[in-house]
């Protein structure tokens, strides 16, 4: 006999609102088995009945059917328009996830370009703006604009936030959401900010890595396709990662890991904001490209275009910049033999002339190159993961702890 609480076993830390959520109201059995219920909706292939939700389960079909109507009740499924008839039986009706129930806004917030979208239950994405050359003073006031243009966006499209996540380049301290270390964002603000976006929606907002997103972001697009152990670059002016080490994301022992960008390639090189020297970010973020290519004040979205258009200096950078983030990436995958590298953020678009000098370091530098070697890639969901990350991480919540939206869904 299967003890339904092995189903819900947490694969991750769980991490709280920068505004301070009250004790996680489980440990009753009603809120576990409508998580499980939950559950077995997202992870059907097809629309499943309510006999077959209590096969999958192991609940009785009595308590289904009585978690299911909460469930719809809250907009968490809902049936299919033509019931399906099975068999001699009575006709058995699909649920699935509802597209018209909680939604989750994504926020992404660089130096350079900002991202919002809301997401529905199903993952898909109904609102998204972007806005790039945003650096600056004003760059928290456009993000409040687009949050704002999003969340009224999601309204006229009768979804129902049920929370907020912002992806941000920067150390997190898991437990608070306050953000501690953010060498490449002016912070100061950014509290403000924060409280402002969560007005627009009436909801609680999470702060967390934008490596650690993206990298969450890859592993749920890809399903059962994702690698096992990869580790997820996200390139910007600095320079991310987020690692996933046998199916888990590996956070470290204060949610800091994937400090890639601070990893030294060159010692005694060019001097880094963090204070020490040598960084792979003074060689191989956007910045640090622009830089090589002698145009450091040049737009940063500018890089791939000129890229395309096959301007020398900018080749040489890239080159340069590639064979930086494989010595980096050498050393990462000697240590930890992972099955992919992926790259990410600013990087997924710049793949087509990093891949390649990534993979001359790694065939001279990796102790079983000659035998195996792991595959570097784009990211799937290219620039958008962290953003998509931040709002699926909100729906996630829901999905794991659908009581707690029941009870504070607003009425009406
Ligand atoms: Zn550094």
């Amino acid at each position: 006999v299967r003890h339904p609480f092995e189903h819900h076993r947490a694969t991750d830390a769980p991490r709280l609102s920068a505004a301070g959520d009250g004790p996680a109201r489980t440990g009753s059995l009603r809120a576990h088995n409508l998580a499980l219920v939950l559950r077995a909706v997202a992870a059907a292939e097809a629309p499943p009945s309510r006999s077959g939700l209590a096969a999958r389960t192991g609940l009785t079909r009595a308590s289904v059917s009585g978690l299911v109507d909460d469930l719809l009740a809250g907009r968490l499924v809902r049936e299919t328009g033509v019931p399906t008839r099975s068999g001699v039986g009575r006709p058995s009706t699909g649920l699935v996830l509802d597209e018209e129930g909680p939604a989750g806004l994504g926020l992404e917030l660089n130096v350079d370009h900002l991202a919002v979208c809301v997401v529905d239950l199903t993952g898909a994405v109904r609102v998204r703006r972007t806005a790039h050359g945003t650096s600056g003073p004003g760059q928290l006031d456009a993000l409040v604009t687009l949050a704002s243009d999003a969340v009224t966006e999601a309204g006229e499209q009768r979804l129902a936030l049920s929370g907020a996540a912002l992806a941000v380049p920067g150390l997190v301290d898991p437990a608070t959401g306050e953000l501690l270390v953010t060498p490449n964002l002016d912070a100061a603000g950014l509290r403000g900010a924060l409280t402002r976006v969560a007005g627009l929606g009436g909801v609680r907002i999470m702060i967390e890595n934008e490596a650690t997103l993206a990298a969450r972001a890859e592993q749920r697009a890809l399903g059962s396709a994702a690698p096992r152990s990869f580790l997820q670059v996200s390139g910007e002016v600095g320079i991310g990662a987020g690692l996933v080490l046998d199916g888990q994301l590996y956070r470290g022992r204060h949610g800091w890991s994937g400090e890639l960008g601070h990893v030294t390639v060159w010692p005694g090189g060019r001097g880094c904001g963090c204070g020490s020297d040598g960084c792979l970010e003074q060689y191989a973020g956007q910045q640090a490209i622009l830089r090589a290519a002698g145009s450091p004040d040049d737009a940063l979205g500018s890089i791939a275009d000129r890229a395309r258009a096959g301007e020398p200096g900018m080749l040489a950078a890239l080159a340069d910049a590639g064979e930086a983030l494989g010595i980096a990436l050498a050393g990462a995958l000697n240590l930890l033999d992972l099955d992919a590298v992926v790259l990410g953020g600013a990087h997924a678009e710049l793949a087509p002339w990093l891949v390649e000098p990534i993979e001359a370091q790694l065939v001279r530098r990796l102790v079983g190159a000659a035998v195996s070697r792991p595959v570097v890639r784009p990211s799937t969901l290219g620039a958008d993961a962290a953003m998509l990350g931040a709002a699926w991480s909100v729906l996630d919540r829901v999905l794991d702890d659908p009581a707690r939206w029941l009870s504070d869904e607003p009425s009406g």
